[in-house]
């Protein structure tokens, strides 16, 4: 995942991306993601935008049931290589990174577009039934047999 400084032609091109980022982003969440798409660079010479929206994937614990599922998500991404370092312009949340001239390693930026994109909760299906309360079982293989408590006859009939 680098951004060849030398061989990007001035103006509009892309950048094909695929490649591997570890998230970092604890227990229960993926740990790595496998990134892919497509960047839009805009090469102005003293600087080059990339932006664009990649394709995330990474394996992740579903939060409901604890079942490993896969799990894909957008990953917006919006940076800017800045050549000219004595400059300090910055454009809002846009990502900075400096360098002048050769490759630019684009892993570091692109690990943290995919952390921020991560999905606040994650379930396997959107109708996982999770894991019984009392006996742990897998509710999305069937009823676990576990009855509900039934309520005291003797308070039932209380006005
Ligand atoms: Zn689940
Ligand atoms: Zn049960």
């Amino acid at each position: 995942m680098y951004l060849d400084l030398d061989r990007t032609p001035l103006g509009r091109s892309e950048l094909g991306i695929t490649g591997k980022v570890a998230l970092g982003l604890g227990e229960g969440r993926a740990p790595e993601a496998t990134l892919s798409g497509e960047l839009t660079l805009q090469n102005l010479e003293s600087r080059v935008l990339a932006a664009g929206t990649l394709q995330a994937s990474g394996t992740a614990e579903c939060a409901r049931c604890l079942a490993a599922f896969p799990l894909t998500w957008d990953v917006p991404v919006e940076l800017m290589v800045l050549r000219d370092t004595h400059s300090d312009e910055r454009e809002g949340e846009t990502l900075l990174i400096m360098q002048r001239d050769g490759e630019v390693d684009l892993a570091d930026a692109l690990r943290e577009c995919a952390a921020l994109a991560y999905p606040q909760s994650t379930v396997c299906r959107e109708d996982c039934k999770g894991l019984c309360a009392s006996c742990g079982a897998d509710l999305n293989g069937g009823p676990c047999g576990c009855v509900e408590e039934p309520v005291d006859p003797r308070w039932a009939d209380l006005p």
